[in-house]
């Protein structure tokens, strides 16, 4: 077996220490105007970012959030939309 070569990651749950939100080149927005509080996008987010700020009304994490847009699909009343990011 070859040895493997090091990589740069190398501690287990070091996650967190990695600002993945540095990646995006879009981001959600969250309209808050007819979201019924089904907590879909929350359970979908692969990186779980998504949390309820309110009732019926959700935010994310910018600092880990990716850009994926899978909130946005999952959604299922369109409360949700991508928009560009600015730097
Ligand atoms: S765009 Fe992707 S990573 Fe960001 S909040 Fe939505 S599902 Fe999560
Ligand atoms: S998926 Fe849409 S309707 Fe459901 S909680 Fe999230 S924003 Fe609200």
């Amino acid at each position: 077996m070859r040895p493997l070569t090091p990589g740069l990651v190398v501690e287990a749950g070091s996650s967190v220490d990695n600002h993945t939100g540095a990646w995006r080149t879009e981001r959600p927005r969250f309209l808050s105007v007819a979201c019924n509080g089904c907590d879909l996008c929350a359970v979908y987010c692969p990186e779980g970012v998504v949390f309820k700020a309110a009732p019926k009304r959700y935010d994310f994490d910018p600092d880990f959030c990716k850009g994926c847009g899978i909130c946005v699909e999952e959604c299922p009343v369109d409360d949700i939309v991508m928009e560009a990011e600015i730097r």
